[in-house]
């Protein structure tokens, strides 16, 4: 198998092979059709099985030849519309998240930007109002982000919880429902859903339900 099975443009071809990955992971050769093809996902997936790279590049594909139209015609104005989102509990994982998107999004017309608490709100905001496709968050920043009116979800036609686990264990969850079932935010069923998390306790499944459209199921 090789990343070749799964056309993904020229860019990011180069991209993956300037990161010298060589083979898809478990993860990434099962889930990357998956969400080429459309369909939400709940996936079962550890530390080290190589999820970020699952997800990020299926949505990059996706996001560098959806137009950017709508999101250009709001370009210039403070408030950002970033047309993927992925939550993530922490800071380090947050940037290790935008890490990657970065890599991968290399020379393409996508701009990945990350935002998460502990740090300067000024600096941050800074750096979304140059653009923003692709945003990277923890949850409590993200909210404070929107009630900033920074933010607007809008246009967020693909979405990602990674490590819902750990989110909910941090006590997330009513960000997380903040932020997903605001009235601006694309519904299930339109926009495209992806969880990621270590364990499927009651609670993700809850949650699952609740988020997915119809998803498919993948325990690697
Ligand atoms: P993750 O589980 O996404 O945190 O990835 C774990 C580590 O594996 C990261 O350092 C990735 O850069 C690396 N990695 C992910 N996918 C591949 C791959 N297909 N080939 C080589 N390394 C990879």
């Amino acid at each position: 198998e090789s990343f070749q099975d799964v056309d993904m443009g020229e860019i990011i071809m180069g991209n993956i092979a300037l990161s010298r990955y060589t083979r898809p992971t478990p993860v990434q050769k099962y889930a990357i059709p998956i969400v080429k093809s459309k369909r939400d996902l709940m996936a079962c997936a550890q530390t080290g099985s190589g999820k970020t790279a699952a997800f990020l590049l299926p949505i990059l594909i996706q996001v560098k030849s959806s137009s950017f139209k709508e999101y250009n015609g709001k370009y210039g104005r403070r408030k950002q519309y970033p047309i993927s989102l992925v939550l993530a509990p922490t800071r380090e994982l947050a940037l290790q998240i935008y890490d990657e998107a970065r890599k991968f999004s290399y020379r393409s017309r996508v701009r990945p930007c990350v935002v998460y608490g502990g740090a300067d709100i000024g600096q941050q905001i800074r750096e979304l109002e140059r653009g923003c496709h692709l945003l990277v968050a923890t949850p409590g920043r993200l909210v404070d982000m929107m009630e900033r009116g920074k933010i607007g979800l809008d246009y967020c036609k693909y979405l990602v919880l990674d490590e819902a686990d750990r989110m909910l264990d941090m006590g997330f969850e009513p960000q997380i429902r903040r932020i997903v079932e605001q009235d601006t935010m694309p519904h299930k069923g339109i926009r495209q859903t992806m969880m990621f998390s270590a364990t499927f306790p009651k609670e993700i499944q809850i949650l699952a339900r609740d988020f997915l459209e119809e998803y498919i199921f993948l325990a690697v």
